[in-house]
């Protein structure tokens, strides 16, 4: 291993390898289903949003129902998800713009996403990512914790530590980069107790080499 690029490329193949059926565990079949669903999922379960999404897209089938609804109709719907009434206010407004700005069909550009009412720059790069096919790292909880855990990225900002992954790794691994670190987050790497003895890219990680002292 000689650079930080490489190590960090032989990680992301390592953890490709690892979980090679990894994905997003939103259910959606639109853009506009991901990036609510995506805005749902805030401090929530991505299974409990899967639960509740399809009671809401039978009720109210795209942005301009959305935006139109009584917000009282949402929250019975929106209410298991928690902060049911912030949630239904912003996903009101992003459908409104969706709606007026661009035909109720969600943009496929970073600028544009990022400046609809509520999207930060992780919820557009999950959309690009996963609705779009495009190549980004959105950095979620799981992905920032595995990426500064294996010393590939310095805690900080989200912004930063995408910044800092899309420097090391070749654009063509952004996306499967982030589902596999997302993947390793959920299920080895987790936040407490994380199972470093069976972590198939331990020799590589900082945390584990350091406890290892
Ligand atoms: S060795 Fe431990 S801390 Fe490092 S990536 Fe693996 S599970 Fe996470």
């Amino acid at each position: 291993m000689h650079t930080a690029e490489e190590k960090a490329l032989h990680i992301i193949e390592k953890l490709e390898e690892e979980y090679p059926d990894a994905r997003i565990h939103l259910d959606y079949e639109t853009p506009l289903q991901l990036l609510v669903a995506t805005m749902l999922a805030a401090r929530c379960t991505d299974k409990k949003v899967n639960e509740v999404t399809p009671r809401l897209w039978e009720e109210f089938p795209n942005a301009g129902a959305v935006a139109a609804a009584e917000p009282e109709k949402l929250y019975a719907i929106l209410r298991p998800t928690g902060f049911f009434r912030q949630k239904t206010a912003n996903i009101q407004k992003v459908c409104k713009a969706i709606n007026e700005e661009y035909g109720g069909v969600v943009p496929d550009d970073i600028s544009q996403l990022i400046a609809l009412p509520g999207v930060g720059r992780k919820t557009a790069n999950v959309l690009l990512a996963n609705a779009y096919g495009g190549q980004t790292i959105p950095v979620d909880t799981h992905v920032g914790r595995v990426s500064t855990r294996l010393g590939l990225a310095p805690a900080g900002s989200a912004d930063a530590i995408e910044k800092k992954l899309c420097e090391l790794l070749p654009e063509e691994k952004y996306s499967t980069a982030a589902l596999a670190m997302g993947e390793h987050g959920r299920t080895i790497c987790k936040s407490q107790n994380p199972d470093c003895p069976n972590c198939p890219v331990n020799d590589l990680c900082d945390y584990y080499l350091r406890q290892a002292r």
